[in-house]
């Protein structure tokens, strides 16, 4: 339904055009999604801006359906529910599609596949994720087939960065974890989320992966203190002061325990870039900055390039 099209089919003129042809014509009547077989009406929506705490963000233009009451054909590439099916027919049971018509994703089995790229990764695992690891530690990349589960959570991710809300996926898909329920609102968290996230964290216990989307701060080198890369996001303008007269401030970096997907971040920056969604099992901690700042730390760890997708 919100899926973002960097293409449309111009009517009047009987063939393609990309965003930025009909940003540069004015192109905004006469279009409809390029699938030959779909053809539904499409809009154009023009660039806007998000506001952080220290920067404002650009949101690209793109197309999208001109209204949900006519959605994508079923086989077009653009329908969500197509395109999940198609995810779990391929995914080896990671994900299921439902007689309700929504899906299942069984997390339990990303958190085997993590834990077993984790050894891969360390000599001394305890070691190493309390920084103490020496930076010469040999690390081993996982080699040859990429792993099911954690490809068919990296399409879903790739697919939510290409739909313009969170609220399409919370309808289609749940989450299953060791016999509870997780709801997509409860496992998936843009930045204006960080705040719950963190609480969910905290509250619930939650021991299962997560996944934050933000926009990348900076990639920070290892140290003799902390051997390894890290990426911090950008954190969300906080606006509001809490009852206690605390303003408390959501803080989001990812240390990175891989090689190769500190070469894919770095690379997809250099393209421009800095979108990230990444998901891992998560540590929270707060530290307080004087009297009234309160930062709500929340901590992710990479051990394989399919946990992360830059957009
Ligand atoms: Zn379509």
């Amino acid at each position: 339904m919100g899926r973002k099209m960097p293409f449309a089919y111009y009517e009047k003129e009987k063939r393609e055009i990309s965003v930025d042809e009909a940003r540069e014509k004015l192109i905004t009547k006469s279009l409809s999604c390029i699938t030959e077989s779909c053809r539904v009406p499409i809009i154009y929506i023009g660039p806007s801006e998000r506001n952080y705490s220290n920067r404002v963000s650009r949101v690209k233009d793109y197309f999208k359906l001109k209204t949900n009451k006519k959605p994508h054909a079923d086989n077009c590439k653009y329908n969500t529910k197509g395109q999940l099916k198609i995810f779990a027919r391929d995914s080896e049971g990671v994900l299921t599609s439902l007689e309700n018509g929504e899906f299942n994703f069984r997390l339990n089995l990303i958190t085997s596949s993590l834990k077993s790229e984790k050894t891969k990764c360390f000599t001394d695992e305890d070691a190493s994720i309390q920084g103490l690891a020496n930076p010469s530690t040999k690390k081993y990349e996982s080699k040859g087939k990429i792993d099911p589960y954690l490809s068919t959570m990296h399409k879903i991710l790739k697919l939510r960065s290409e739909i313009e809300s969170n609220s399409e996926l919370i309808d289609l898909v749940n989450l299953s974890f060791g016999g509870q329920n997780i709801s997509w609102g409860n496992f998936y968290y843009p930045e204006e989320h960080y705040k719950k996230c963190y609480n969910y964290v905290v509250k619930k216990k939650a021991v299962h992966p997560i996944c934050l989307e933000g926009i990348i701060d900076g990639i920070k080198e290892p140290s003799d203190k902390f051997p390894f890369y890290s990426v911090s996001l950008t954190k969300p303008r906080v606006d509001n002061i809490d009852k206690d007269g605390i303003k408390r401030i959501p803080s989001v970096s990812i240390t990175l325990y891989n090689e190769s997907t500190i070469k894919y971040i770095q690379s997809e920056m250099a393209k421009g870039k800095e979108n990230i969604a990444f998901y891992s099992e998560l540590k929270v901690k707060s530290n307080h900055y004087g009297l009234e700042v309160e930062y709500l730390n929340i901590i992710g760890s990479i051990n394989h390039k399919q946990q992360v997708h830059i957009f």
